[in-house]
């Protein structure tokens, strides 16, 4: 599949790895928006969260837990951070593949443009 988080996930292509396991991998956004911008994504694919089925609300928490767990590691949880996940085209989705962005290090706006 041409997918390019696939591709980060199968090491094909090279990320900026923060965190692994056998189900999710955490790495670094290549074009940051805050100082701290990684990105949480499953290992198998999803393209939208239209497309997890209920049966796979585990799998979509530990994205979550993933993230506060890297925040703490960074130093962030204290002054906090965002996390969010994009849909379609309204909602901002670019990669096709689902993803959990964490931002942090700076006042970030809201609400979002
Ligand atoms: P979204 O707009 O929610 O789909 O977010 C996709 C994110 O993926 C954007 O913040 C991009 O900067 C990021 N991105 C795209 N390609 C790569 C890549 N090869 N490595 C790391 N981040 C990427």
């Amino acid at each position: 599949m041409d997918c390019i988080f696939c591709k980060i996930a199968n090491q094909q292509i090279p990320a900026k790895v923060a965190f692994e396991n056998e189900r999710v991998i955490a790495f670094h956004d290549l074009f940051p928006q805050a100082p701290t911008h990684v990105l949480v994504i499953p290992k198998t694919h999803y393209s939208t969260l239209n497309d997890v089925p209920a049966s796979e609300s585990a799998l979509l928490g530990e994205l979550v837990s993933t993230a506060t767990g890297i925040a703490k590691e960074l130093g962030l949880a204290e002054n906090g951070y965002r996390v969010v996940m994009n849909c379609n085209q309204d909602g901002g989705q670019s990669v096709y593949h689902i993803h959990l962005h964490l931002l942090a290090g700076r006042q970030l706006a809201w609400p979002p443009g």
